[in-house]
């Protein structure tokens, strides 16, 4: 079967790109990046579509449950503008290698676009295309008021120095310029696979560079250090996001009927496949709220301890030695990276790449709920599978959105060039302190130093983080819960229905749409 090629972006250079833009829309296999071989085999046989098809297809069934015109339909779904960029970067040994970067930007029905910037030798412009599309979705689904957008470099980080990975993202950056591609009003990259608070300060600063007027310059990109215009939680935000989504969930009486769990998080088994950003800050969160994280998944081995890891313990480990071998020997260490995904458990999170469970591998799983905390690990066979299994799958678009969310207040925070709690912290102490003066007075009883401490603290800019987040993700959480219950679809439809529908009350004009 061949898929049509659709139109090539006006912003790319002519012809250059004709023939990779086409292969992307034959049914070629797209690896997981995790698998070996021998899995890559039985993956490839099974001739699923390709991610960039995948989400298109989860759009289309939506859609048609959206009530939203044909016309409206077919303007959020295609891609905005996308650009590819090729640079020279001098090597050490004194070559040139040509280094090759994109961005897309989905929909520019709300802006800033907004989306991170991945380093990985897999990525493509499909692939950002697909993750862009993705980011409008999860944005519309937590009333975040961006556009989608995704960027990436085509290049394994750890092969480059430091000094040619700060030469490298400031020559994208200053392509991005360029092509009007950044800015706080236009389009905000983030962190994602391959990237961190370092590459944003320096996407920062090089920004700042060809902007020196720009007040609000800071706010071009999110995911910074702190002491460069980040924001407290950002680095935590999408893992903790990820354990909110998942707690709140447990909590539906209809998810305990089906799953046959208690709805307490300290009663779930916990298997991670990823320990990277996201990953980590899941499975600390599962474990310090009581959760028993029983496996984690990397690259080359997973482990695995019915009695529950020490997630501390084995990332320390792990940041040592690149490995989870040789941690403990009352531990299992299993070869096959991706086995850890099938094994016996309540709760599985796919935190690594995309198109990690499929039709390959879906029969195999025995966990009652998936929480995608990555984008797109699932394919679409293998999600329908998992719901004919009556196993519970908790959407990406959805369950990530924890890293958005915090990237918009720390936009916020960039555009206001204030602290969150800086202005209220004080007053809401003094006026707590008065308040409890005059309970003991009357209630005849003094409240402990500690006591008294835990009411009058004022909150603080985590505090604020923490709280926001929390509430965005368990009114997301509802309200996706409520379109599945009404229309009687699975958690991703509805999710996507939501996120339709309120793009479409934009595009049509009809006012204000998301309740920030
Ligand atoms: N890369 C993250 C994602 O896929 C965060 C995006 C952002 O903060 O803009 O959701």
């Amino acid at each position: 079967m061949a898929y049509l090629c659709r139109r090539l972006p006006t912003l790319l250079p002519a012809g250059s790109l004709r023939n990779a833009a086409c292969v992307g829309w034959k049914h070629v296999c797209d690896r997981p990046r995790f698998m070996t071989t021998a899995a890559t085999q039985t993956a490839c046989e099974s001739h699923e579509p390709h991610f960039l098809q995948s989400v298109e297809s989860y759009f289309d069934h939506a859609a048609k449950l959206s009530n939203v015109s044909e016309g409206t339909l077919s303007h959020i779904r295609a891609v905005d503008s996308m650009i590819r960029v090729t640079f020279p970067i001098e090597l050490d040994d004194g070559r040139t290698e040509v280094i090759e970067g994109y961005r897309a930007q989905h929909s520019r029905h709300r802006l800033p676009v907004k989306g991170g910037i991945r380093y990985s030798e897999e990525v493509d412009l499909q692939e950002v295309e697909a993750l862009a599309s993705l980011m409008t979705y999860k944005c519309a689904v937590v009333d975040v008021p961006f556009g989608g957008a995704k960027g990436g470099i085509k290049i394994d980080p750890s092969r480059y120095t430091l000094d040619q990975l700060e030469r490298i993202t400031r020559r994208y950056t200053m392509e991005l310029c360029q092509k009007k591609f950044i800015g706080p009003g236009v389009d905000v990259p983030a962190p994602d696979v391959g990237t961190g608070p370092r590459e944003m300060s320096w996407i920062m600063d090089t920004y700042r560079q060809f902007n020196p007027d720009d007040i609000n310059a800071q706010g071009c990109v999110t995911g910074k250090p702190l002491a460069q215009g980040g924001v407290r939680g950002r680095t935590e935000a999408t893992g903790l996001g990820v354990y909110y989504g998942v707690r709140e969930f447990l909590t539906y009486p209809e998810i305990q009927k089906l799953t046959g769990l208690t709805g307490k998080i300290k009663d779930t088994t916990v298997i991670v496949q990823g320990f990277g950003n996201v990953g980590y800050y899941a499975a600390k969160f599962f474990e310090s709220n009581g959760a028993k994280v029983i496996g984690i998944g990397e690259r080359d081995c997973s482990v695995f301890d019915r009695h529950g890891l020490d997630i501390e313990a084995l990332f320390k480990h792990h940041r040592s030695t690149g490995s989870f071998r040789g941690y403990s020997d009352s531990v299992e260490i299993i070869d096959e990276p991706t086995q850890v995904l099938e094994r016996d458990c309540d709760i599985l999170i796919p935190a690594a790449l995309e198109r990690q469970i499929g039709l390959r591998n879906a029969d195999k799983i025995k966990a009652k709920i998936v929480g995608e905390a990555a984008n797109g690990p699932m394919t679409p066979g293998a999600h329908e599978l998992l719901e004919k299994r009556g196993i519970v799958v908790i959407p990406d678009l959805l369950l990530n959105a924890g890293g958005v969310t915090v990237s918009y207040f720390e936009w916020l925070k960039n555009l206001s060039h204030v602290r969150f709690g800086r202005m209220n912290k004080k007053w809401d102490e003094s006026v707590r302190t008065k308040l409890l003066t005059v309970v003991e007075e009357n209630a005849g009883r003094v409240l402990t130093e500690a006591e008294r401490k835990q009411i009058v603290h004022g909150a603080e800019e985590a505090d604020l983080i923490y709280s926001g987040l929390e509430d965005t993700m368990i009114s997301s959480c509802e309200e996706t819960r409520q379109t599945a219950n009404l229309k009687k679809v699975d958690y991703r439809t509805a999710a996507y229905i939501n996120a339709i529908q309120k793009i479409a009350t934009v595009y049509e004009g009809s006012g204000m749409i998301f309740m920030t």
